[in-house]
């Protein structure tokens, strides 16, 4: 029990679903406790904006506390969840007494899965946190100006870029990138041979976007190419060194940095829930969000493998879908405290979405139907928007994407780092 003999509920992770179910308590009478290891909830779609000197990481970042301040029932920590242990229905936190609950909202989303690589996770740039989308950003400008101060840097790769994965996490990467060089650092460093600069997608598979139909598997296909990146196919990546990318086949690329946008897979948490897991590692749900067996446990969002109706297929890893669940399971909770039964998840389709550049995205929707081009991009912007936390976001976001696509501005272009004083 919380303060005031109320039902706590614990919800781990302050991203879309974890929100979406700590905010949809607001009402019912129970604590809630939020948990994340950062201060800040990540807006992830944007990331490639921040890594790409478009934005701001406050454009992508919000802070918790702020999102609580009209939601007496709730408190936040900034801690990081070491341990679930659903018997004695209590979480372990990492410098922080335990926190028992009488409900579980698991919310802890996916993490970047480099499938063995060699020297990948040591060398390999993923993009799933803003630290990560920084840390790439910083990475470009430096190698930018140490070709800038020794051009002989370029013939050994440092502008070259390979991108990992022909999904949209690549594919959106590779676009951001390839507008970055073609519009900015062209003129930025006229010095500097921009057709030596090389941007290159590697996947696996036969095809980039083999989630999407052939029409917008083609048009991709010309926007990439007239972004100059060179798509390779049936190509996996053994090994990674800090200058060098190795292929399976024995191709050897010159690259001194390595995007990887390749895989994903549930937070390692679930290794302990001691629970069977689907593809991926997520937590199998009822179709109310319980995990089975678990009545007073929900998990939601990335975590978790969403299956609707009859089906065995999961419902992709989408900011709506997490929102959407992660709200679901907030409404069974309060169902629960009120007595009353839970209900199945209804997930209410808003089409699956890639920005590859600024008036260039693609749209599919379940049924079949695609949009692509500059209507797609203006549905992806407002299914997006939608999904930012507050109006002050969506105002900020707004602007900032406007200014962009008038200008072809990216004023991030800048590197403060605390120990350049
Ligand atoms: C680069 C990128 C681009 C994307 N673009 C799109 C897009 O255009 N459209 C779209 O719909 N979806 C997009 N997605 C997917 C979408 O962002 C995710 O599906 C969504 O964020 C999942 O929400 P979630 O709440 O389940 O998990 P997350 O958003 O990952 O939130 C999990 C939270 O848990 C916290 N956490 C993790 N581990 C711990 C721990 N041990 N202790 C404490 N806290 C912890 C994290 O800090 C995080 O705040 C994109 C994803 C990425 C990575």
């Amino acid at each position: 029990m919380g303060e005031n003999g109320r039902p706590r509920v614990v919800v781990l992770g302050g991203g879309f679903a974890g929100l979406g179910a700590a905010r949809k308590l607001k009402d019912a009478p129970v604590d809630v406790v939020l948990i994340d290891r950062h201060n800040y909830h990540t807006f992830q779609p944007l990331l490639y904006q921040v890594a790409t000197d478009l934005i701001d990481t406050d454009a992508v970042g919000h802070p918790l506390r702020d999102l609580f301040h009209d939601q007496p029932n709730a408190l936040v920590h900034n801690v990081a969840v070491t341990g679930i242990d659903l018997e004695r229905k209590e979480v372990q936190l990492d410098g922080m007494e335990p926190l028992a609950y009488d409900y579980l909202v698991l919310g802890l989303g996916a993490e970047v899965n480099f499938f063995g690589a060699e020297g990948a996770p040591e060398h390999a740039f993923p993009m799933y946190t803003l630290p990560h989308a920084v840390r790439l950003k910083e990475h470009i400008l430096e190698r930018w100006e140490a070709a800038d101060r020794d051009p002989a840097l370029v013939a050994d790769g440092a502008l070259n870029i390979v991108v990992v994965g022909g999904g949209p996490t690549g594919v959106e990467s590779v676009g951001a990138l390839a507008e970055l060089y073609r519009s900015n650092f062209a003129k930025d460093y006229p010095n500097l041979p921009q057709d030596e600069a090389h941007l290159t997608l590697v996947e696996a598979g036969p095809m980039v976007f083999a989630m999407f139909k052939q029409d917008i598997r083609s048009y991709t296909e010309r926007v990439l190419e007239k972004f100059g990146v060179e798509v390779l196919t049936g190509e996996v990546v053994a090994s990674v060194a800090p200058t060098r990318v190795t292929l399976k086949s024995g191709r050897v690329l010159k690259a001194h940095t390595l995007v990887w946008g390749a895989g994903m897979q549930a937070n390692p948490t679930v290794e302990q829930l001691g629970v069977e897991l689907a593809r991926g590692k997520r937590v199998h749900v009822d179709p109310d969000l319980r995990i089975p067996g678990r009545p007073e446990v929900f998990a939601v969002g990335d975590i978790a493998w969403i299956v609707e109706g009859k089906g065995d297929q999961a419902l992709p890893q989408l900011g709506s879908v997490a929102l959407q669940s992660g709200e679901w399971a907030g409404e069974n909770i309060a169902r629960l405290v009120d007595g009353k039964e839970t209900t199945p998840f209804e997930y209410k389709d808003k089409g699956t979405m890639a920005t590859i550049g600024r008036g260039a995205a693609v749209v599919q929707f379940r049924r079949g139907r695609t949009m692509k081009g500059k209507a797609a991009f203006l549905a992806w912007g407002a299914v997006h928007l939608a999904l930012l936390s507050t109006g002050e976001d969506r105002a900020k976001a707004v602007v900032d994407w406007t200014w962009a696509g008038m200008t072809h501005e990216r004023p991030n272009r800048i590197s403060v780092k605390a120990e350049s004083i």
